[in-house]
């Protein structure tokens, strides 16, 4: 039997671990842009953001740190890397343009 084959591991060791650090380095990063978004809405003129702006960008990074919550949680079940949809192994490739990802590139386009 091959690593690559192994039941339990959709993923080698050694991209998973990759995909974890970028999650993780995401995380961090999300939740610094979220911190500096909110101190910025609490300054008198906002640090020259509009308001539509401010909350938009506040939605995204909050969007991306529970998508990215979900993903590491996702690792330490076991279930990363399988789209939600047909439970087929998502593409290396794709997990590393986007570790986030929930779904095989078909099953998003078609939802
Ligand atoms: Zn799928």
């Amino acid at each position: 039997m091959t690593p690559a084959l192994h039941a339990t591991a959709p993923l080698p060791a050694e991209p998973l671990e990759l995909l974890r650090t970028m999650l993780e380095d995401d995380f961090a990063a999300q939740t610094a842009r979220l911190t500096q978004l909110t101190v910025y809405a609490r300054l008198p003129r906002r640090a020259g953001y509009d308001v539509h702006t401010l909350n938009g960008q506040a939605a995204d990074a909050r969007q991306r740190i529970a998508d990215t919550a979900r993903a590491l949680r996702r690792m330490s079940e076991g279930t990363y890397g399988r789209c939600e949809a047909c439970h087929r192994p998502i593409p290396l490739g794709r997990l590393r343009n986007a570790p986030h990802a929930t779904r095989c590139t078909l099953c998003d386009r078609d939802r």
